[in-house]
C-alpha cells in the first residue's frame, strides 16, 4: 500500500483500519523512496491487530536489465521486511529527494514554456508529503483544467512521450537491490507487466540479470496482472526459485485500485514469513 508519504491519499495511520475492513490481516507499506511512514503505520496496525511489513519501494533505471539496453518502461524494486530506521536508507532518501526535487523543478519550467500556467509551490502543496511526484503534477494539471484525468497528464506532458517529459537521475538496479539488503529487507521486482518485456526471452534476460544482482522475489499478484499475466509470473518465479509476493498497489483516491484485491492468501504470506525468518536466522 502507499500513503500520504509518497503519493497516495491516505495518512500512514489510516491504513490499517481500512486493510481490517477490507478482511485483510496484513499489509505492507511501501512508499516510493520514502520509509517516513513505517512507524506510524505499525503504532496503528498494533492497535487494530494487523500483522505490518515494513517495505519500502524504490525506482531503479531499466536500461541496465532491458535486452535493448533503454530506459523505457518501469522497475520498481520492492523492499520488504525492511528495517525503518536503517541509516544506509536514511541516506538514499536524502539524495533521492534532491533528485526528484530537480527533476520536478524542471518539468514545471518545461510546463511553463509550454504556456501551461503552474507553479512549484502549486505542486508542493498537492503533495503534502516529503515525496513529490508526477502523479501530484498531474493533479494540479486536473484542478486547473488542462487535462481531465492523470492518464492524459501522463500522455501529453509528463509520461516518456509527453512534451514536459524529464528524466530523472535514479538508482541502478544494482544500487536498488544492495540497498533494501542493507536494509535487512527482500528485494522484489514489482509489477513486472511495467517493464514491458512482454517477449518471454526478453523478460527472462531481465530476470537473469536481475537474479544476478541478488533479486529475492517476484510480485505475482498485482492490480496490472491479468489471470494469464500471474499464470506466467507464477511460473517464471517458481522456476527461478524466487519468493512470490501480491498487492493491490493501493493508492487511496489517486488511483482507481481498490483495497484488497489482489495479495497473497493466508498460507502464501506465511510461506514468505518463513522463509524470511529463516534467512534472517542464518544471517546472524
Ligand atoms: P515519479 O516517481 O514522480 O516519476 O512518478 C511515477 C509514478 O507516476 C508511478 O509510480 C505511477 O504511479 C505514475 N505513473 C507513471 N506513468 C503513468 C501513466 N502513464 N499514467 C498514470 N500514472 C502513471
Ligand atoms: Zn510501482
Amino acid at each position: 500500500m502507499h500513503s500520504t508519504a509518497s503519493d497516495g491519499s491516505d495518512p500512514p495511520r489510516a491504513l490499517p483500519q481500512l486493510a481490517r475492513a477490507a478482511g485483510l490481516h496484513a499489509i505492507a507499506l511501501t512508499d516510493h523512496d520514502t520509509a517516513v511512514g513505517l512507524h506510524e503505520c505499525a503504532d496503528a496496525c498494533r492497535k487494530h491487530k494487523i500483522t505490518f511489513v515494513p517495505g519500502i519501494e524504490l525506482s531503479a533505471d531499466p536500461a541496465a536489465v532491458r535486452p535493448d539496453r533503454q530506459p523505457t518502461g518501469t522497475l520498481h524494486l520492492l523492499g520488504y521486511f525492511i528495517d525503518p530506521d536503517s541509516p544506509a536508507l536514511s541516506e538514499a532518501e536524502l539524495h533521492l529527494r534532491e533528485a526528484r526535487k530537480n527533476r520536478n523543478q524542471r518539468v514545471v519550467e518545461r510546463l511553463r514554456e509550454l504556456g501551461v500556467n503552474v507553479t512549484y509551490e502549486q505542486v508542493l502543496e498537492q503533495a503534502g508529503g516529503q515525496i513529490v511526484g508526477r502523479p501530484h503534477i498531474a493533479r494540479v494539471l486536473i484542478d486547473k483544467g488542462y487535462v481531465r484525468s492523470t492518464h492524459e497528464a501522463f500522455e501529453r506532458y509528463l509520461g516518456q512521450r509527453g512534451a514536459a517529459y524529464v528524466h530523472r537521475d535514479r538508482l541502478s538496479p544494482a544500487q536498488a537491490i544492495e540497498l533494501i539488503h542493507r536494509a535487512g529487507g527482500i528485494a522484489v521486482l514489482a509489477h513486472p507487466i511495467q517493464l514491458h518485456l512482454e517477449e518471454p526471452e526478453q523478460l527472462d534476460h531481465a530476470m537473469a540479470k536481475l537474479i544476478d544482482l541478488g533479486l529475492d522475489g517476484l510480485e505475482v499478484r498485482h492490480s496490472d496482472h491479468d489471470g494469464s499475466a500471474i499464470r506466467r509470473y507464477q511460473s517464471m518465479a517458481e522456476r527461478r526459485n524466487l519468493l512470490i509476493t501480491g498487492g493491490s498497489d493501493y493508492h487511496g483516491s489517486q488511483k482507481q485500485v481498490q483495497i484488497a484485491s489482489q495479495g497473497l492468501d493466508r498460507a502464501g504470506f506465511e510461506r514468505l514469513c518463513d522463509v524470511v525468518k529463516r534467512r534472517t536466522k542464518a544471517e546472524h
